[in-house]
């Protein structure tokens, strides 16, 4: 009979719990929580705060009765694992109720103790009224200081935690300030598809501070005085830091296991340690990119419920595998939404990752049919073969589909030709004939083939002067109310009998709103012999650059 002892009850160490129990009815399992909760829902706790789940009990998706009875699981709330003596195989346990230490062997310890936010070292950082959000402790002092009257709320960190409960405050009444040390919100998109997500909070009275950061707290009566390095003082009445997160590492340091250089445990695909019989999931690990193979850690749900399966799998002699994270995220910010997923333009540049890259703008579904929403979906691949390497998205309905079915393609290893075979769901109210995952591969295929040659919006936000004429295949109307620097209008409807503008010994850049008109402008003036190129997703993406929407 296997003895398992788990560190950590909730996402990664709960499935690794419930699974090894599933495969093995005799094993002695033992799970044991710092917290008083188990299996909570860490990914609600957001939309709690703002009011937007007025439960508090569904927040608690499975409690600690529920895994003694249905899987008979040995579990111990607020008990903290203390130590690790490997060679006896052992844990030291402190009771932290009754203050009782005592010790519990293993045959096999699977750590799931999840990340720490970080509270970076500010002068005043630890005055009443300033917070992190990781349990559901954390969630009721935050909720209750809403409830003692908190007008102003002040984010630091403009990341997905950061933004869905500044979201949900500003859905409760509350007025928040967000402050980002980055030029951009949601630091992990790249920047043109996350200026939407700017103009959004704005949009809905959210203040933005974005390029600054804090230098200091202090009190100011029954208020929080928050100073940026800029010299900006904001008065508020909570503070919430969203900057990130560091893995819980202790117990594996402590004990001489493997970490990699940004703290998290070292583990193989199995999810086992440096140490055979100590496997470690979730956000405490480190383990490596689907696509690129380099280490990596990305704190999600998804990934941490997977690993802890197959830890328990391993565990328990069954040979699973992880296969890498992709860093597939999602967020709702008021009526927008942006995901990603695989590798984003910002870390393939970082990595010195050659890459392709398009744009389209795409209705949700067919623009007829009430209600189409537009979205824009961006697509990266490799030349060499057009495997699809990351997407990103950002719109309204329909954006997480979108991102699935790329996900899924990413894991697949498919490159942008199957994007365009894939079949996909439609009707008139769910899509189009051509989905915007189709058009996207249509666009790169036709890219990589050589039938639609695409520039990039990119070089002409700066004006500056071009070897290439630039023209704008849209009408007059549309040129008029913007277009590019130093670009002519040529309508395309009118673009053949009016080729004798054009020189033919120069280079021509083409672009229309989305990129639709001004393919067929390419591929006119392509067969009448011009070297031309068309703005991959057309003045749309040169806004998006700009933050112009
Ligand atoms: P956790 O779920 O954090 O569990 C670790 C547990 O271990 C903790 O309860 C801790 O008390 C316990 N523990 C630590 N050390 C010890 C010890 N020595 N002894 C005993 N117990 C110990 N991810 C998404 O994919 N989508 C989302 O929308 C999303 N939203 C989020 C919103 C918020 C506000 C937060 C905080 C996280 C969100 N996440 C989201 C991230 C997701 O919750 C985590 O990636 C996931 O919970 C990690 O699982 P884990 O098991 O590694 O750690």
């Amino acid at each position: 009979m296997k003895k398992i002892v788990i560190v950590g009850g909730v996402a990664g160490g709960a499935s690794a719990a419930t699974r090894a129990r599933r495969l093995d009815e005799s094993a002695e399992i033992v799970l044991i929580e710092r917290g008083p909760d188990i299996s909570f829902a860490n990914c609600g706790m957001p939309y709690y705060i703002g009011g937007e789940i007025t439960n508090r009990d569904k927040m608690l998706v499975a409690k600690p009765e529920l895994l003694r009875n249905r899987f008979n699981i040995d579990v111990r709330v607020r008990t903290e694992v203390t130590s690790i003596d490997r060679t006896a195989k052992t844990v030291q346990l402190h009771n932290l109720l009754t203050g009782k230490e005592s010790s519990e062997s293993y045959d096999y310890l699977i750590l799931s103790p999840g990340a720490s936010p970080i509270r970076p070292p500010l002068p005043g950082v630890d005055l009443p009224g300033i917070h992190v959000l990781r349990n559901l402790g954390d969630m009721d002092q935050i909720r209750s200081k809403l409830d003692q009257g908190a007008t102003h709320a002040t984010i630091v960190g403009a990341g997905f935690i950061g933004l869905e409960v500044a979201e949900s405050l500003t859905h409760h009444g509350t007025k928040v300030t967000v402050v980002e040390l980055q030029s951009q919100v949601l630091p992990p998109l790249d920047s043109e598809l996350a200026n939407p997500i700017a103009q959004e909070l704005l949009a809905h009275g959210v203040e933005l501070i974005l390029s600054d950061s804090v230098a200091r707290f202090d009190s100011a009566g029954s208020r929080l005085k928050v100073t940026l390095a800029s010299g900006k003082a904001i008065e508020t009445d909570l503070v919430l830091l969203g900057v990130g997160v560091r893995p819980d590492n202790g117990l594996a340091v402590q004990a001489g296991l493997e970490v990699g250089p940004r703290g998290g445990i070292k583990t193989n695909s199995q999810m086992q340690t440096s140490d055979p019989f100590i496997y470690a999931v979730g956000d405490a690990v480190e383990t490596f990119d689907f696509v690129t193979h380099e280490p990596t850690q990305v704190p999600l749900a998804g990934p941490a419920n997977r690993q802890g399966r197959i830890a328990a799998d391993n565990v328990m002699g069954i040979k699973s595998s992880y296969r890498g994270t992709q860093g597939t995220a999602i967020v709702r910010v008021f009526s927008k939404v942006a995901a990603l997923t695989g590798q984003s333009e910002k870390n393939l540049v970082r990595a010195k990752k050659p890459f392709r890259k398009i744009y389209v703008h795409p209705a949700h579904h067919a623009g007829y049919y009430p209600g189409a929403e537009q979205m824009t979906l961006k697509v990266l691949f490799r030349e060499e073969d057009g495997r699809v390497l990351g997407a990103q998205a950002v719109g309204g309905a329909g954006v997480d589909k979108r991102i699935d079915v790329l996900a899924m393609a990413i894991q697949a290893k498919m490159t942008v030709f199957d994007l365009e075979e894939a079949e996909l769901c439609y009707a008139p109210p769910f899509g189009s004939a051509k989905d915007p995952v189709n058009m996207a591969g249509f666009v790169a295929a036709n890219l990589l083939q050589g039938v639609h040659p695409q520039q990039l919006a990119e070089k002409y936000l700066a004006p500056a002067e071009h070897e290439e004429i630039i023209v704008d295949v849209r009408t007059p109307k549309e040129f008029d109310e913007g277009h590019i620097a130093g670009a002519v209008n040529i309508p395309v409807d009118e673009l053949r009998k009016r080729l004798s503008e054009l020189d033919p010994k120069r280079p021509v850049t083409v672009y229309c709103q989305v990129g639709q008109r001004g393919y067929i402008a390419t591929r006119i003036l392509l067969q009448h012999g011009y070297r031309v190129a068309n703005i991959s997703g057309g003045y749309k993406t040169y806004g998006l650059h700009l933050g112009k929407m």
